[in-house]
């Protein structure tokens, strides 16, 4: 028995128990996870971007928080001197536009996200060329540049969380949920992989791009999936200045990686499901022309490693989804349709459902556009820009 049992132990599950258990309901929490070294999540195969490069108040919000937390993550997870060293590297994040339509809409993102305490600048193509020398401008109209934003070390943010719940109490269950018992108002008892079953006052559904499935046994349908994503690290012989975490207008983004870069291609128009299959094809007919075509310099580059990982890809607006079920199994609860921002919305959402579960509602970011209501009225909360 536990009051609070919380499906997934990554970024989102993690999250959720230490911000439950700073709020001293260490004790009342039990995370289900059948993977503590979170082999196929996505929180470690993701590009660990976080960025206030949104279209949407609430994202913008929840990334202002997620640059927050991570620039003192070592010293707010700390256990014991551990994870000692945790890097928000600013590198930046660098959205190239091509169209007037592409510069009009970062136009109004750009005072959209200043409003939210950025200091996003959309800069002309000189301006580009100076910054970034080694990049190729002549077809790129203009740019939006987002010098405080960066990236992190998405494993490591992963197991800080969890190292830090659990040394404050939480308990973390090595186990798969595979169903439920329900009455006609409740969620009773998950059912786990190993028969065992755990009693709840609550249950939330955090489990990535499997939580639909999860959701669909007890007739929770969202509209999520997930969307395989391949990533190259590769390394050049040629050096570069620093480079910000730069996407094309080809959807082809890029970013340092240790003594490299990793790339990678966000196409959303092609088929969900999981497909752990590295599309070394996608690399070679279009993620390397692409980079060599905006930086010269990686004509010459060599793949050193690539792995595949999911989206939880929500196809009604590639946003999220966070509440309970309400007119269903009231609780019930999820956070889900991340698409490719959750890394950076993991500490947001950790704090805005310990507000939903303890606090009787959001105290911060109020995130009630983003509940399932939505889904139900088929009313997409749509972001333009740079997302997915
Ligand atoms: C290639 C790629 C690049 C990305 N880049 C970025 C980025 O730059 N910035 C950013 O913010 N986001 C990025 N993302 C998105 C980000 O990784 C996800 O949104 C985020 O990891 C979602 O976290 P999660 O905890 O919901 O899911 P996950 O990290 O996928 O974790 C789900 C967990 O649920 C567990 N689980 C599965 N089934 C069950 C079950 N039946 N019972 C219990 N537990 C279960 C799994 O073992 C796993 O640990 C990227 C994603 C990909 C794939």
């Amino acid at each position: 028995m536990a009051d609070i049992v919380i499906i997934g132990g990554s970024i989102m599950g993690s999250s959720i128990a230490y911000h439950l258990a700073v709020a001293g309901k260490a004790g009342d929490v039990c995370v289900i996870e059948p993977d503590p070294t979170y082999e196929f999540a996505a929180a470690p195969r993701s590009s660990g971007g976080v960025r206030l490069m949104h279209g949407l108040a609430e994202n913008i919000e929840m990334s202002v928080y997620g640059q927050e937390f991570y620039r003192d993550f070592a010293n707010l997870v700390d256990v014991d001197g551990e994870p000692g060293r945790f890097d928000f590297l600013e590198y930046g994040y660098l959205h190239l536009l091509a169209g007037a339509d592409d510069v009009g809409v970062a136009e109004q993102n750009c005072a959209l996200q200043n409003s939210h305490g950025a200091s996003n600048q959309m800069i002309d193509r000189d301006e580009l060329k100076r910054r970034f020398p080694s990049m190729r401008t002549d077809d790129i109209d203009a740019a939006l540049h987002g010098p405080q934003d960066g990236f992190v070390d998405p494993y490591a943010a992963v197991i800080g969380f969890r190292r830090k719940a659990r040394s404050l109490g939480v308990e973390f269950v090595q186990d798969r949920a595979v169903g439920f018992e329900t009455d006609a108002t409740k969620v009773q008892r998950v059912v786990l992989d190993s028969g065992k079953k755990i009693e709840g006052e609550v249950f939330v559904n955090v489990a990535g791009a499997w939580g639909p499935e999860i959701s669909a046994s007890i007739g929770l349908k969202f509209p999520v999936e997930p969307l395989s994503r391949s990533t190259f690290y590769v390394e050049t012989r040629e050096e570069l200045e620093t480079m910000p975490l730069t996407k094309d207008p080809s959807h082809v983004s890029f970013r340092q990686e240790g003594a490299g870069y990793t790339v990678g291609l966000t196409e959303v128009n092609v088929p969900g499901g999981f497909d752990w299959e590295v599309k070394h094809h996608l690399f070679d007919e279009i993620m390397w022309p692409a980079v060599a075509h905006r930086v010269p310099k990686f004509e010459a580059l060599k793949v050193m490693r690539s792995w595949s990982g999911h989206y939880a890809y929500n196809r009604l607006d590639g946003n999220t989804i966070i509440g309970n079920w309400t007119g269903g199994l009231e609780n019930y609860y999820f956070a889900t349709g991340f698409s490719g921002a959750g890394l950076q919305k993991g500490p947001a959402i950790g704090r805005a459902m310990k507000e939903l579960l303890l606090d009787g509602g959001y105290q911060t970011i109020d995130l009630s556009r983003m509940s399932y209501q939505r889904v139900l009225d088929n009313a997409p909360l749509q972001e333009l820009g740079f997302s997915a």
